[in-house]
């Protein structure tokens, strides 16, 4: 009988292994892919080798105007792809050298609930004090007529040695589909946003919203809000991608990429031990990560919220602790959120409009990257910090950056708010010059209004 069985290996059930092991559990974890989940093979760090890829590709450009005159040749997408899976193999390779160290027993299978602790795993039976689900979440191709064939997964893109002429990218735009888009449109693909919405990134900031869509129009891509893809038909060139809004468009692409996601619930028993839904289909848990099902905990994408990686292993700590004795609460508005756009985003918490809904008497503060010393010498200077304090107690709710660096600066962010630091604490704060994350300390100056480097308001 183990203590804990952690079904699925990726980003979230490995920490949540190896959490349970350092608390002295006797812990098995069930993986019926390949270790390292989504993350690791489809998902962060196959995306981070192509978009560092694109990032030097700018970069050749970019050296003009500091007198470095280099042109980049033609791209060679088969080392990108050997990078890849030379990265996420060494990933794999160490974690499953720490699941070992740890004493944690790795069994290949899919895991099947059986009722009270009982597992069945292709077969072997497995008995566990705890469970904790770590299923992640699979692709989830729309259903939309003649799309079939048009579909280019976010999976098959990772290992493409040719890229397509042209895709429409159609939906809710994310950060997948966001981060999709640069990579294919920095290497010549030309790439149409059908939009369901408003506004790309419809969860962050409308500010950060409206930055990324200036940033992205800059670029070539084209952003068509408000229209929905209601039919794909084969064309001579590829595909006509039929679009319906307030009036209706064609538009004749490639490809239609494909990476929505949603929970992996399916065929695992969870409705039999009684683990319950919420609407969108993602398990149901509560603060402290147990699902309705008794001694059975989740965590990660399998949750829904914000699906992210380190939303996963962070959980993971706290489910972990939870199955092992200990009461934790998630901090769910701690979560930050990163995106390897051009340029980069990197938020913490509530919105303005969020903050504004939930009662909050809000101020905000910002400062852009134009007047950053760094960016300035950088030829680094779109973007922005903005930050959203509560005017009362000058609590920091949510912080937003879009710039470089981005995707480090908001761990700074996230630990401020961690540690329940006000605004006027931040805009004291000390950092070295000249770099990125004066703007964070300029920007709490802002909220506080007395920014020193901005025109009085
Ligand atoms: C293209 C793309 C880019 C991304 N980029 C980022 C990024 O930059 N940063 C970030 O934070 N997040 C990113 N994400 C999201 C991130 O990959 C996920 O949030 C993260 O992997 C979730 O971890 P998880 O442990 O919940 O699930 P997963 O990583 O999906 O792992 C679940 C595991 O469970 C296994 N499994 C499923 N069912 C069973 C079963 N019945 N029995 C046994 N095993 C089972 C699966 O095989 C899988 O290995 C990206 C995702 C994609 C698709």
């Amino acid at each position: 009988m183990y203590d804990v069985l952690v079904i699925g290996g990726g980003s979230g059930g490995y920490a949540a292994a190896i959490r349970a092991s350092q608390l002295g559990a006797k812990v098995a974890l069930a993986e019926g892919g390949e270790i390292g989940g989504t993350c690791v093979n489809h998902g962060c760090i196959p995306t981070k080798v192509w978009l560092r890829a694109a990032s030097f590709y700018r970069d050749m450009d970019a050296g003009k105007e500091f007198g470095i005159n280099a042109t980049a040749g033609p791209v060679d997408f088969k080392t990108i792809i050997e990078r890849k899976n030379g990265v996420a193999g060494d990933i794999k390779a160490g974690m499953q050298g720490l699941l070992q160290n740890n004493k944690v027993d790795v069994v290949m299978g899919k895991a099947v609930l059986k009722g009270s602790g009982r597992v069945d795993v292709d077969g072997k039976q497995l008995e566990a004090k705890r469970i904790i689900l770590a299923t992640g979440s699979r692709l989830d191709s729309p259903d939309i007529p003649g799309l079939g064939d048009a579909a280019l997964t976010s999976d098959q893109v990772l290992d493409l040695d040719k890229l397509p002429a042209s895709v429409l990218i159609q939906g809710t735009i994310g950060p997948i589909e966001a981060e999709m888009a640069v990579l294919l449109k920095t290497f010549g693909t030309d790439v149409a946003i059908a939009v369901d919405g408003p506004r790309i990134l419809p969860r962050e900031d409308q500010d950060t919203s409206s930055r990324i869509s200036q940033a992205f129009r800059q670029q070539g891509i084209k952003l068509i809000p408000r229209m929905k893809l209601i039919s794909v038909e084969k064309s001579k060139k590829g595909f006509t991608c039929k679009l319906a809004g307030k009036k209706e468009q064609d538009i004749e692409v490639e490809n239609v990429l494909v990476c929505s996601r949603k929970p992996a619930v399916e065929n695992m028993g969870l409705e039999t031990a009684g683990v319950k839904f919420d609407e969108d289909g993602s398990v149901k848990v509560n603060d402290y990560l147990e699902t309705s099902a008794r001694e059975v905990y989740a965590i990660g994408d399998v949750t829904g919220g914000w699906m992210l990686s380190h939303s996963a292993s962070s959980m993971a700590v706290f489910a972990a602790e939870n199955a092992m004795g200990k009461r934790k609460q998630f901090p769910y508005h701690l979560i930050p959120r990163g995106l390897w756009t051009f340029p980069q985003v990197g938020a913490v918490g509530l919105s303005e409009e969020e903050a504004e809904k939930n009662g909050y008497d809000v101020e905000t503060g910002s400062f852009p990257y134009s007047i950053n010393g760094l960016a300035m010498t950088a030829n680094q200077a779109d973007g922005a910090v903005k930050i959203i304090s509560d005017s009362q107690y000058g609590e920091i709710l949510g912080v937003h950056i879009v710039g470089a660096c981005a995707t480090e600066l908001v761990g700074e962010a996230a630990l401020a708010m961690q540690l329940e630091c006000t605004a006027s604490e931040l805009a004291r704060g000390i950092r070295v010059h000249p770099t990125f994350s004066e703007t964070i300390v300029d920007a709490s100056r802002d909220v506080m209004s007395w920014a020193l480097y901005l025109p009085k308001r």
